[in-house]
């Protein structure tokens, strides 16, 4: 049988080769390949690794799995789209994908819904009463044609291999792999079909990748993988020690992204590395020189048309930002003081994950519903200064007004107070292009 003697190469550390594994992905799919051997396979590649040519051929097999979105429409507007690794109050996509788009791209957007401490892309627009991200391909692709931007849910369409494989992963201990990394976040990328790429790995505690040399590793892989099939593609290394911005939970961080949209007083990190990330899918997009993509973006910030793409696109999905303002907020709320006076050392993101994750913003398994106003909004970054009984961090729930003791004991925790100032560290770690 051709799958055991793949197995027993992998198992050996020999490089299979790309038909083979088109085959083997393609069974797998098909359902001729069973569980236990793709688990087995998983398990070989987490333990010997795929070359360069391997992952690429994987990444292509899963891509082919499904549907396969073409944009190829002679004199419309180029296509570029960014992702991320994920972090803790990282609502970034909410403020680049319109950015990009009123910098004139086409930006499809293809997202999750969160699984784990804090929810995903999808599930912070769903807080917005009427939006619907569960679109059809056709649908979607109208909505990216008419309004520039789309974000809508992954549909079962997409990369349906990956799907198969990832719930594999997940419970035989073989997510943690680079090959299997991009195979599975390209495959759906490359699927969804932009021209441009710009990923976003994060790096540190709160995220996916906790090491740098990881990070960059899957930085480079990403890239590269993207750029052999075909497209545009660039990285930024980014540092997820402290969380993105002030808030952390779903409706919290939609009304944060908005702030930054329409220039209210939002925490700068947001508003820079949005800026940072959509010029790079710009430049690569329109071969625009760097300084002139970051210079748009910052004038379509500013200018309030990044702000009018959110809302058309909302508006095209359903969603209804007038009831979204005038919402009611969580039923209980808590404010968490300084135990002591000083300087704010270190923001544990984590540990604030876990505490908007208890008061009701994350799912533990894929039924769980959320509680959209549940979260954390702190009051201070890394480097504030504090006196004692000065404001950490507001806490809200509706459904789990039990959880707000271990909330605020998570917060006074992730808080670090030191009596000096701490070193400033840049967000930007590397840069992969
Ligand atoms: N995100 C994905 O889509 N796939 C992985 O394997 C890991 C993170």
């Amino acid at each position: 049988m051709i799958t055991k003697l793949l197995l027993d190469a992998k198992r050996e550390g020999r490089a299979l080769g790309a038909d083979d594994i088109r085959e083997l992905v393609a069974a797998y799919t098909r359902g001729d390949v069973p569980d236990y051997q793709m688990a087995a396979f998983a398990m070989a590649v987490c333990c010997k690794g795929m070359t360069g040519e391997e992952t690429h051929a994987l990444t292509d097999a899963m891509r082919v799995s499904g549907a396969c979105l073409d944009w190829d429409d002679p004199g419309a507007p180029p296509t570029a789209d960014k992702h991320s690794t994920g972090g803790v109050g990282d609502k970034l996509s909410l403020v680049i994908q319109p950015l990009a788009a009123a910098c004139g791209l086409r930006v499809p957007s293809l997202a999750g819904r969160g699984l784990g401490l804090t929810g995903g892309t999808v599930d912070k627009l769903e807080s917005i009463p009427g939006y619907n991200a569960s679109l059809s391909l056709a649908e979607f692709k109208d909505t990216v044609n008419s309004c520039g931007v789309s974000i809508a849910a992954q549909t079962a369409e997409i990369a349906p291999a990956d799907k198969k494989l990832y719930a594999l992963r997940d419970v035989t201990g073989t997510v943690p792999s680079i090959p299997l990394i991009v195979a599975s976040i390209l495959s759906k990328k490359l699927a969804e079909g932009a021209g441009s790429l710009v990923f976003d790995v994060k790096c540190g505690e709160g995220a996916f990748m906790k090491t740098r040399a990881d990070a960059e590793a899957l930085a480079s892989a990403l890239v590269s993988g993207a750029k052999s099939a075909g497209r545009k593609a660039a990285a930024l290394v980014t540092a997820m020690d402290d969380p993105l911005g002030y808030a952390v939970g779903n409706a919290l961080e939609v009304e944060e992204a908005i702030d930054v949209l329409q220039n209210r007083a939002a925490p700068p990190d947001i508003a820079d590395l949005s800026v940072e990330l959509a010029a790079r899918m710009v430049s690569l997009a329109k071969d625009m020189p760097l300084e002139d993509a970051l210079a748009e973006c910052r004038a379509r910030l500013a200018d309030g048309s990044a702000y009018k793409r959110f809302a058309m696109m909302s508006a095209r999905h359903g969603g209804d930002l007038a009831a979204f303002r005038s919402r009611p907020r969580a039923r209980h709320a808590r404010e968490v003081p300084a135990p002591s006076g000083g300087y704010v050392a270190a923001i544990d993101s984590s540990a604030v994950a876990r505490a908007a994750f208890i008061l009701g913003a994350g799912r533990a398994k894929s039924s769980d519903s959320l509680d959209m106003e549940a979260g954390v909004v702190l009051a201070v970054k890394r480097g504030d200064k504090v006196e004692t009984d000065s404001l950490l961090a507001r806490l809200f729930t509706n459904e789990r007004p039990e959880s707000l003791d271990a909330a605020a004991a998570e917060i006074t925790s992730a808080i670090k107070i030191a009596d000096i100032p701490p070193p400033t560290t840049p967000r930007i770690l590397k840069i992969v292009e």
